[in-house]
């Protein structure tokens, strides 16, 4: 079963009458079966970003269908989409944008604030969270209070907190010595075993040997399609 199928989705931009059009994405299929831990790479200018926004719900395609839990993300309205984002992604940045004043709970609780869900129940659902990333001792400190990596694993509980159908990443260890970098990595590849499909868009080609599938653009398009260094087939 799918969790995204992109159908030739194209995205073009054009900063101004007078500008060519940006072809960012030139017309592009991919299929992400759920579960599978997948990595986007490519060159600078190669669509990662725009890639990132339309798996993302962050913006829709110029052409073409993105299925999303079988719902088609290209033709909903705003309102529509931003609940989608809501409900069905969990994004991890190289920044990790914890807030500072909250506790570590609080922080993966965050994202559960504005849906009606009550104080005992947000709590309960951030234990969980962090339990995935194997954070749970550290619930009442401050993010000042842990290392980089660490608060890095708080941004991915914070992801979690909704059961996201996709975790989305963009550049998780931009911020993180290799060492630190691979740990995240290993809690992907946990979260992939336990049935999470992440997809990871990154320039880190570390990510490739932790993953199962790596899709390499250019210039808009699917280059290469290849397995990753943990995929059923090498292992
Ligand atoms: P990457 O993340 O791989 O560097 P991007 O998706 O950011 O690639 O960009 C792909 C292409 O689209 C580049 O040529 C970039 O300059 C262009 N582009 C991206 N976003 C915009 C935008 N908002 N307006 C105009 N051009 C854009
Ligand atoms: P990355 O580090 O992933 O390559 P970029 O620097 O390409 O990121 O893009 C960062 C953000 O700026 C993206 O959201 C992208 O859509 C936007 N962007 C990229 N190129 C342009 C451009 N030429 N004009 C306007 N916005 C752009």
């Amino acid at each position: 079963e799918a969790v995204a199928e992109i159908q030739q989705v194209t995205k073009v931009y054009q900063k101004s009458k007078l500008a060519p059009p940006v072809h960012a994405l030139a017309g592009v299929d991919l299929v992400i079966p759920r579960g599978q831990y997948i990595a986007i790479m490519g060159p600078s200018g190669s669509g990662k970003s725009t890639m990132m926004n339309i798996i993302g719900c962050l913006d829709r395609p110029t052409s073409g269908k993105y299925l999303l839990d079988g719902e088609d993300v290209a033709t909903m309205s705003d309102e529509r989409l931003s609940k989608v984002r809501g409900k069905r992604l969990g994004f991890v940045f190289q920044a990790f944008n914890l807030i500072p004043q909250l506790s570590v709970q609080e922080n993966v609780a965050v994202p559960l604030f504005y849906q009606g869900i009550s104080p005992a129940r947000r709590r309960e659902l951030a234990a969980v969270a962090l339990d995935k990333v194997q954070l749970a001792e550290r619930m009442d400190h401050r993010p000042s209070e842990l290392s980089g990596g660490q608060q890095q694993r708080v941004a991915i509980a914070r992801a979690l907190v909704n059961e996201p159908s996709i975790l989305l990443a963009d550049e998780p260890t931009g911020a993180l010595d290799t060492k630190t970098g691979d740990a995240i990595l290993e809690i992907f590849e946990e979260l992939h075993n336990n049935g999470q499909t992440v997809v990871v868009i990154t320039h880190d080609e570390e990510v490739a040997h932790h993953c199962e599938r790596v899709v390499r653009l250019r210039d808009g398009l699917i280059d290469r399609d290849e397995a990753g260094g943990k995929s059923a087939a090498v292992a």
